[in-house]
């Protein structure tokens, strides 16, 4: 029925391309295309023979628009769903509007470079104007929403598990359980061991530069900027038992304040074991995970990619790691006049995932909501000429395909609520 070409064949892509095979009804024919592409052959040659999907790979650098816009014009795709680095954003973004095609990602954009000083000035004056600091956010991408209209063409934005699940959580319980949501509180927990005593789950440069900014929350509309770390809870996650947590700055907090006004609290946070935070720390005092390239013996590098190049390939954990993940959000609010509070959640095991896909849960957590986010818009059942982020489109088709897709979910009235 559709063809879809996937860009980039890391630890989220692989899942994505798994699902989407195991998906033929409605994926008909993928291309696999990413800067390495003997990793799109790999999995070309793992998943054909186990699939009605036709793959095809191709090279690509997502970098360049005329090449990418280019391959998409002789693939004609019915979408690009981006599962590279949040650094291809724009790009993608401007190449699947040269080419007519819509558009679908995991994460909003970041530039590689934050001492480029165009970006800096822009980036400057908004942590002043809104109030946080992070690297990432969504203005630039919102910024196509008139492009992308005029187009007739959809970019829906951030279809990974947080954000993208977590959002249709928020458009679910609003759409079902309340009439009013007063708080969120978006919590990730990983409960998983990979028995290394350092290793990201994600992208190494992307997951250090997202935990080592300072955290923020959002109170009446309003941005509050705390330092890093510094607000921790304990809470007893369902599979996974009692865990320390802290608060973090996180795009759907952004996009969630934005399309739902009414929440005067939205905060989100993240898992952490001792170990990972002591190792983060230390690296982040000697400036290893630095942005600014530094010469070391007449040879320029970037202090966090020499890092990541240390560090494991996330790709590489699943055989490694056991435990559970769950990620889910807290409501609290009003229906029919009285107050009600319910958590929606996802418990995911690392091991299952591997014997399903051969990766860890992080990686599947992300890449199966990238599946089912680029299933809605190649099926037409979220289909609107602009930019969107998942909290605002019908919850129902989506939630319905992650209990399908292996990401089940439940809802529990009266939780333990976050003080
Ligand atoms: P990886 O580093 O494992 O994979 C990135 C892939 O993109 C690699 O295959 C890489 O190629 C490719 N790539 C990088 N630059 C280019 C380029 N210029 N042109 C073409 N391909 C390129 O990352 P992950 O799989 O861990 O993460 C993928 C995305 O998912 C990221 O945007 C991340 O932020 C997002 N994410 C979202 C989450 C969510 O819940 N919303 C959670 C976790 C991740 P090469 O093999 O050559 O390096």
């Amino acid at each position: 029925m559709a063809r879809l070409l996937i860009i980039g064949c890391g630890g989220v892509a692989q899942v994505a391309i798994s699902k989407c095979c195991q998906n033929s009804d409605v994926f008909e024919e993928i291309m696999i295309a990413s800067r390495t592409v003997s990793k799109c052959e790999a999995m070309k040659e793992k998943l054909q023979g186990t699939t009605k999907t036709v793959i095809k790979t191709a090279q690509i650098d997502a970098d360049d628009v005329d090449a990418l816009t280019k391959l998409i014009k002789d693939y004609a795709p019915d979408a690009v769903l981006n599962v590279a680095l949040p650094y291809q954003d724009l790009t993608i973004m401007d190449a699947c509007l040269a080419a007519g095609v819509d558009y679908i990602d995991t994460a909003n954009y970041e530039p590689e470079d934050t001492d480029d000083p165009q970006w800096r000035a822009i980036y400057e004056k908004r942590c002043k104007d809104l109030g946080f600091s992070a690297y990432f956010d969504y203005s630039w991408q919102w910024a196509y929403e008139d492009k992308f209209k005029n187009a007739g063409l959809t970019a829906l934005l951030g279809t990974g598990f947080d954000p993208g699940v977590t959002s249709v959580f928020a458009a679910y319980a609003k759409k079902h359980y309340f009439d009013e949501i007063h708080t969120i509180d978006i919590l990730d927990c990983n409960g998983g061991d990979h028995g290394y005593p350092f290793a990201t789950n994600f992208n190494p440069e992307i997951n250090l530069r997202e935990v080592s900014a300072p955290g923020s929350y959002m109170e009446n509309g309003k941005w509050v900027e705390i330092p890093a770390m510094s607000i921790k809870r304990e809470y007893d996650f369902d599979g996974v038992g009692k865990k320390d947590m802290y608060l973090l700055h996180h795009e759907e907090i952004e996009a969630l304040g934005r399309n739902m006004p009414e929440v005067k609290r939205i905060r989100f946070f993240m898992t952490f074991g001792q170990s990972y935070l002591t190792h983060m720390n230390c690296l982040e005092n000697v400036g290893m995970l630095s942005t600014t390239p530094i010469n070391f013996n007449g040879q320029e590098i970037v202090p966090i990619q020499f890092l990541k190049a240390l560090l494991p390939d996330p790709a590489s954990l699943g055989p490694r790691t056991v435990g559970k993940t769950n990620i889910g959000c807290i409501f609290t609010g009003i229906k029919d006049g009285k107050e009600r509070s319910i958590y929606i959640y996802n418990v995911c095991d690392h091991q299952e995932c591997y014997k399903e896909v051969g990766s860890q849960a992080i990686s599947y957590t992300t890449g199966v909501p990238a599946m089912i986010g680029a299933m809605m818009v190649v099926t037409g059942q979220w289909k609107n000429p602009g930019v969107f982020t998942t909290d605002e489109f019908d919850p129902d088709p989506y939630m319905e395909a992650l209990n399908k897709w292996g990401l089940p979910w439940q809802v529990v009235e009266n939780p333990v609520l976050v003080d």
